[in-house]
């Protein structure tokens, strides 16, 4: 299984860090594993990351592009997913937590911006973003549109069939039938 390497902060150069990360099915599958989900097979997961040096602080940006099979809440079968996410840390160093507050410096928006500590001079790229990942999954995954395998009967109407999925669709419906 390949994890997401480890990062010194004395090997981030001045000018920053750009990575391509393709995600390991494994180790997807183990972060996803926490969740009820796994990595689709053959589908490849990747995330980007960029790290960039503020003071002591490291920013790190990115997105993560995840292929995910669930079970739908609406019909219980399985359904293949993809989700995305972007992503933006402020990563102080854990000894100088609260020392000082170099935020504001940071011309970033606050919704975008999440504040956390790093230890030991390493910015673990595996624990970050698993973390992404498991924000970016979805909390109800579901078929778009109809399931595959409705739990409700379906209805004709007018020679084609409505599902009794949606209240809202009942006053149609009666309305359909009346003509
Ligand atoms: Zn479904």
């Amino acid at each position: 299984m390949t994890v997401p390497p480890s990062i010194r902060i004395e090997t981030i150069p001045e000018e920053g860090l750009s990575l391509e990360l393709p995600l390991d099915a494994a180790w997807l599958g183990a972060v996803l594993a926490d969740a009820t989900m796994r990595a689709t097979p053959g589908a490849a997961s990747k995330a980007r990351v960029r790290l960039d040096l503020s003071d002591k602080d490291v920013i790190l940006s990115g997105s993560v592009h995840i292929a995910l099979t669930a079970e739908c809440v609406a019909c219980l079968d399985e359904v293949a997913l993809t989700a995305d996410d972007e992503f933006t840390l402020v990563l102080s160093p854990a000894a100088s937590q609260r020392a000082h507050r170099p935020h504001e410096e940071v011309e970033l928006t606050a919704d975008e911006l999440d504040a956390d500590v790093y230890t030991d001079d390493t910015i673990d790229l595996s624990h970050w973003l698993r973390e992404q990942i498991l924000l970016a999954a979805p909390v109800h995954p579901r078929h778009e549109g109809d399931c595959p395998r409705p739990l409700s009967p379906t209805v004709p109407v007018n020679g084609g069939t409505v599902r009794e999925i949606d209240p809202r669709l009942a006053p149609l419906m009666k309305l359909a039938k009346k003509e």
